[in-house]
């Protein structure tokens, strides 16, 4: 049976439930292996539990959270050559990629990025040009390497019993310029205690036509539980931080369902947020883009609506 590997993201002590979906597609395709870069990795492999998974490899010496990507691709590149595994799935985070690419070259494989499905067959999907155009390709060459957007399969209750191989690695043996991250900026985020962006099932985002007040769109969100999301018109105002930033220079979103307010639906917008299962827009102006692309729309003042739309989630809650 064929061997998958998956990168495990975790961040605080918790599994991401990107890497949960990653389980699922490797399911698709054989056998999974889950590598935990951890020095804590008992709460991390009890999370495990709840996920697809055959295997884990927990290689302590080298924190995922804390270790730049070169060291964790190059260990993953190790035990690719000595395991042969027929694919790695890696989640599409900024590390998540440049894991992949870096494992990519090391073991002299192919790399598909930010592939929204994965066939048993190994055939990816990707989304490309604001989602105007549906690739599959398929590696030809070496362990096929593949990052997933989160979001792209829906997570089922399953429970496993994974058989755990630990691998301690000495850091001693690495190249030492490779094991530090180089902060070049840091951003005060605004989360409120929101879920992340890019893995949330629901995303609420404002625009210009918010005019700087996002307090409704915040509302909305957090009737629903949703991550709030902005345009780069409101982003570049200082609105709201660039962190949430939907779009072609922002962050990708494929929620399960995605609210734009005040927002006009420029193509660089629905590069980020096009392969959402379900958009609903509310915009004043009848005629705004972002109409073509919903499954449902409201032609009215967000100022008016949201409010409402809040207080009726919020009664049916109740
Ligand atoms: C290279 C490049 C990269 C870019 N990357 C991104 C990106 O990553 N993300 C991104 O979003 N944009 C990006 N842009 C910018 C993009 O082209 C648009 O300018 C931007 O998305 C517009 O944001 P907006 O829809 O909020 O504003 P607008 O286009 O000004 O639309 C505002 C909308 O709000 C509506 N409105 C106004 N008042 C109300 C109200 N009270 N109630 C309801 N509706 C109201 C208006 O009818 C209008 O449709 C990029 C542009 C370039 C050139």
């Amino acid at each position: 049976m064929s061997q998958v590997f998956i990168l495990v993201d975790h961040a605080g002590g918790h599994i991401t439930k990107a890497t949960s979906e990653l389980a699922l597609f490797g399911k698709r395709i054989g056998e999974v292996t889950a590598l935990i870069f951890s020095n804590e990795s008992s709460p991390l492999l009890e999370e495990l539990t709840t996920m697809a998974v055959d295997r884990a490899v927990v290689i302590e010496g080298i924190n995922f959270d804390s270790y730049s990507a070169a060291p964790v691709a190059r260990i993953v590149a190790n035990l690719i050559s000595e395991k042969s595994p027929s694919a790695f799935l890696v989640s599409s985070t900024v590390k998540g990629k440049e894991v992949a690419a870096r494992a990519a070259v090391l073991t002299n494989s192919g790399l598909i990025t930010d592939a929204i499905d994965l066939t048993s067959e190994l055939v990816a999907t990707q989304s490309i040009f604001g989602g105007s155009t549906t690739v599959h390709s398929q590696v030809t060459h070496g362990c096929a390497i593949v990052t997933l957007r989160s979001n792209s399969i829906e997570v089922e209750a399953t429970t496993s019993n994974p058989v755990v191989e630990t691998v301690v690695v000495s850091v001693d043996s690495l190249d030492p310029s490779a094991l530090l991250d180089q902060v070049i900026s840091l951003e005060a985020t605004v989360s409120g205690g929101r879920p992340e962006l890019t893995e949330a099932a629901i995303v609420v985002s404002g625009g210009r036509g918010t005019n700087g007040d996002f307090t409704p769109v915040e509302a909305l969100a957090d009737s629903l539980g949703a991550a709030v999301g902005a345009s780069r018109a409101a982003t570049d105002a200082g609105w709201y931080p660039h962190s949430h930033q939907v779009g072609q220079t922002g962050k990708t979103v494929s929620p399960q369902l995605y609210l734009a307010c005040g927002i006009s639906g420029a193509i660089q917008h629905r590069a980020g947020m096009q392969t959402s299962k379900m958009i609903i827009a509310v915009n004043k102006d009848a005629e705004a883009p972002i109409f073509d692309l919903v499954d449902f729309g409201v032609v009215g003042d967000l100022f008016a609506v949201l409010p409402q739309a809040t207080a009726g989630i919020l009664s049916k809650k109740s």
